[in-house]
C-alpha cells in the first residue's frame, strides 16, 4: 500500500518561513451570537486562558456563544458553562475542521483552532489560527475562479509571497491578517482539490526582486488590455510594477463597463470640488471629450484614481463622450480594480493560452525572479498531487454525485490517514463496496 502523508504536517514541513498564522474571521461584521458545530475530529474547548471546560468535543455537540454584559456566555449543547473572558477551541489533530455560524452571517468551515474574545464595543473577536499554506489555500480559493490547476499556483505564489511579506500587518491587533479584501480574502477553508493541487504545486514558491527580496504582488481583477505603473495609483515606483501592455485581458468577463452620469453632476464635480473653470471651452472640451488610448494617470491635473474613487468607477481606464439628448456623459471604461501588477483575468486566459506559469508571473510583475525554497522536496508534492489527482478522477466516474458537507476530498484524504495510523489493512478494491463509506466519520 502506498504511504499516503499527512497533507497540512508535510505542507507545514515545507514552509520554514511561516508554519502557523492567526486570521481574524468575519472582521467586517458585527457578531453578537456564534454557534459552532464539528464536521471533522475533535476539539478541547478551554476558557480563560488554560480552563478545560470540556474535551472532545466533536460531531453532534454544539457550543452556543453570546455576549453577556461584556462577557462571553457558553453552553455546549445543554450544559451551561457561564461567564468568560476568552474561549478557545482547540484542535486535536491536524484533521479537524469546525463549523462557524454567526447569528446573521454565513455558515462558513476552518481547519485549525479558533479563539473567541470580545471587543471593546461588545462585538464578538474570532480568530482562526490555522497552519499558514491551508490558509493560503483558502485565500487562493477565495481570490480567484478557474478551472486550471496553474490559475491556482499563480494565485498561491502571489498570496504567499504577499502573506510573508506583511506577516505584521495587524500586528497591533493581536493577529497576522483579516479575511477581507483589506488582507486577502479568506471567506472559507479550501474544499476545491483542484485549488490544492495548484496551492501544493507553488510549495516553497515566492516572487523577490534582484536583492532575493520578497516583491509587492498587488493583483487585480482585469487590466482592460494595459495595467498601470504603481506610482500612478500609489506612490511608490516600484521597478517591478510598470505599466505593460495586456491584451490577454481583452474579451473576458470584466474587461468593459459603461457608466452613464449626468452632465451637471460631472461638470459641477471638477468645477466644485477642483475648482476648474467649465465656462472655458478649452476647459470643457477635455472634461466631455477626454480619451485614454493608453492608460493616463490624470484628466486635467485631477488623479484619475480621485475620480475613480469618487464616482465608484470600476477602473480609471475610461473615455468620455457626451449624450446631448439625455443630458448625460457617458464613461467607456476598460477592466477591473487599480490595474497594477497582475491581471486576474489575463491569468486565466493565458494559463488557457498555454503559456508557462513562471512565464506569466514575469509578465506582470517586470524583472521579478521566482524563488524556490531549496529546502522544499519536490518528490513528496508530486506523490500528493497524484493522490488528489486521484481522487479528483474517482469523483468524476462516481455514478451519483451525492454531496454531504463530508463528502469532500480533504475528509477523504484524513479517512485514509487515519486508517493507517491505526494500522488497519486498507484495500483499495474494498472501497467501492463500502457503499456509505464517505459518510462513515
Ligand atoms: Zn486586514
Amino acid at each position: 500500500m502506498k504511504r499516503l502523508l499527512p497533507i497540512l504536517l508535510l505542507l507545514l514541513s515545507l514552509t520554514a518561513q511561516a508554519e502557523r498564522v492567526r486570521v481574524r474571521l468575519y472582521s467586517t461584521n458585527n457578531i453578537s451570537t456564534l454557534n459552532i458545530s464539528f464536521d471533522l475530529g475533535y476539539y478541547n474547548l478551554y476558557a480563560d486562558g488554560d480552563q478545560l471546560l470540556e474535551d472532545l468535543v466533536g460531531e453532534g455537540r454544539s457550543v452556543l456563544i453570546r455576549q453577556d454584559g461584556g462577557k462571553l456566555h457558553v453552553s455546549v449543547n445543554d450544559d451551561d458553562y457561564g461567564l468568560f473572558s476568552t474561549l478557545r477551541l482547540e484542535a486535536t489533530d491536524t484533521a479537524c475542521i469546525l463549523c462557524i455560524n454567526p447569528a446573521g452571517c454565513k455558515q462558513r468551515t476552518y481547519e485549525g483552532n479558533l479563539e473567541v474574545s470580545l471587543l471593546k464595543g461588545g462585538s464578538l473577536q474570532l480568530i482562526n489560527d490555522v497552519e499558514f499554506e491551508t490558509y493560503i489555500a483558502g485565500v487562493v480559493q477565495s481570490e480567484i475562479y478557474g478551472t486550471q490547476t496553474d490559475i491556482f499556483r499563480i494565485q498561491a505564489i502571489i498570496s504567499r509571497t504577499w502573506a510573508l511579506r506583511n506577516l505584521k500587518k495587524h500586528a497591533a491587533d493581536g493577529y497576522n491578517f483579516c479575511d477581507n479584501v483589506h488582507c486577502q480574502a479568506y471567506q472559507n477553508r479550501c474544499i476545491r482539490p483542484d485549488i490544492m493541487i495548484g496551492a501544493i504545486q507553488s510549495s516553497g514558491e515566492t516572487l523577490v526582486d534582484s536583492a532575493g527580496q520578497l516583491i509587492e504582488t498587488p493583483f487585480h481583477s482585469n487590466s482592460g488590455g494595459q495595467t498601470a505603473n504603481s506610482e500612478d495609483v500609489w506612490r511608490a515606483a516600484l521597478p517591478y510594477l510598470r505599466s505593460v501592455p495586456d491584451t490577454f485581458s481583452l474579451h473576458m468577463r470584466q474587461s468593459d463597463w459603461v457608466r452613464t452620469i449626468s452632465l451637471d453632476r460631472w461638470l459641477d464635480y471638477f468645477s466644485k470640488k477642483h475648482k476648474l473653470n467649465v465656462a472655458d471651452s478649452a476647459v470643457l472640451d477635455t472634461l466631455l471629450h477626454f480619451t485614454q488610448e493608453s492608460r493616463q494617470a490624470r484628466l486635467m491635473g485631477v488623479p484619475l484614481t480621485r475620480i475613480r474613487t469618487d464616482f465608484q468607477l470600476k477602473s480609471t481606464f475610461f473615455s468620455v463622450s457626451v449624450d446631448s439628448a439625455s443630458l448625460s456623459v457617458i464613461l467607456h471604461g476598460h477592466g477591473y480594480g487599480h490595474g497594477v501588477g497582475l491581471s486576474q483575468e489575463g491569468t486565466i486566459r493565458m494559463v488557457g493560452l498555454g503559456y508557462a506559469y513562471d512565464s506569466i508571473l514575469r509578465h506582470y510583475y517586470t524583472g521579478a525572479v521566482l524563488h524556490q525554497d531549496p529546502t522544499a522536496n519536490r518528490s513528496h508534492l508530486e506523490n500528493y498531487t497524484a493522490q488528489l489527482a486521484r481522487i479528483i478522477e474517482e469523483d468524476r466516474n462516481r455514478q451519483t454525485q451525492v454531496r454531504s458537507k463530508k463528502d469532500d476530498w480533504l475528509g477523504r484524504l484524513f479517512r485514509l490517514r487515519d486508517r493507517e495510523e491505526r494500522q488497519e489493512v486498507y484495500i483499495e478494491e474494498e472501497q467501492d463496496n463500502e457503499k456509505d463509506w464517505q459518510y462513515e466519520w
